[in-house]
């Protein structure tokens, strides 16, 4: 099994490089993306239940080691950082298509995935197309917003699951391999012990660089992602102003019928 995670920014005070358009990350403290503490736990039981190993992806800079440690404190079993010059400024199809990548290498090394766990969506990209991308890359049929992993049968190769729907629940079952996204409704993650800590600091983190991958420089990072971001500005900050009317009620009544009338550009009101 393999979640993929993601390195989100812990502020919301990042800059924009002017000409690249991309997110400048330099100097912003950064965490692990909270929807994917979600799809870390379910993988975590699945195993815990079902029996193989539940890996940690995350494709992002040497920094994002960091997720990967939280998501072998979480439980799971091993990490793989896919970091490499060539995947920066990837949009969400270069995006996929790296992870794609790298689940097949980590394949190779490791053994077949049958299950691809992601979140729902990262709070800084936010699209929430990551996992359904991955899937399609991959030739593997989605399930969206599950909220329920209902059964897993390893011999028929089949998996059940709860999709949210807006109103109401769909049960999909679905052949494996599969690629899940899931909601923050599926579980309750946990809080690591102490001992738990302890044996993370013995599990292993790879590293993937595109020398490893079966794709080439054209297809990830900003050569491989057809996004194209024309302008990006911070919205304009909206004034807020407070008038308290004291005094006889009817007459204040009188001055906010004015001001109003004023605001909305009918300054001769009576
Ligand atoms: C218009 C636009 C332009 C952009 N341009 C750039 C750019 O030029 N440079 C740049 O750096 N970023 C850019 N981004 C952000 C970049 O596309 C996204 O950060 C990235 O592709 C992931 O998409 P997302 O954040 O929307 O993730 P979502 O699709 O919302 O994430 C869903 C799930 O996918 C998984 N996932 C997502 N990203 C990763 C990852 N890196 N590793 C492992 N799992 C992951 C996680 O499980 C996550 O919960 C752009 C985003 C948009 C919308």
């Amino acid at each position: 099994m393999v979640v993929c995670i993601k390195q989100v920014p812990s502020s919301t005070k990042v800059n924009i490089d002017p000409e690249t358009k991309t997110l400048m990350r330099g100097g912003v403290g950064a965490m692990l993306n909270p929807f994917d503490e979600f799809a870390i736990e379910e993988g975590v039981r699945l195993a815990e239940k079902h029996g193989g190993e539940c890996i940690a992806l995350t494709m992002g800079p040497p920094q994002a080691t960091d997720i990967l440690r939280t998501a072998l404190e979480q439980g799971c079993d091993k990490g793989y950082l896919a970091s490499d010059r060539a995947f920066a400024g990837s949009d969400t199809l270069a995006t996929s298509r790296t992870l794609a990548s790298a689940i097949r290498a980590i394949e190779k090394r490791d053994g077949p995935v049958d299950l691809v766990i992601c979140g729902q969506q990262a709070i800084d990209g936010d699209t929430g197309q990551v996992g359904p991308s991955l899937a399609v890359r991959m030739n593997l049929p989605p399930l969206s917003y599950v909220s329920k992993v209902r059964e897993v049968d390893l011999e028929k190769r089949e998996i059940t699951v709860e999709r949210m729907l807006e109103r109401g629940t769909q049960v999909v079952r679905s052949e494996l391999p599969a690629v899940l996204t899931v909601v923050k409704a599926i579980n309750l993650p946990r809080f690591p012990s102490l001992l738990a800590k302890r044996k993370a600091r013995t599990r292993p983190v790879e590293k993937l660089t595109l020398a490893d991958l079966d794709i080439t420089e054209a297809d990830t990072g900003l050569k491989g992602s057809p996004t194209r971001v024309v302008k990006i500005f911070p919205p304009e900050e909206r004034k807020i102003a407070s008038v308290v009317y004291t005094g006889d009620p009817k007459e204040s009544a009188g001055k906010l019928a004015l001001d109003l009338a004023k605001l909305l550009g009918h300054g001769g009101a009576s």
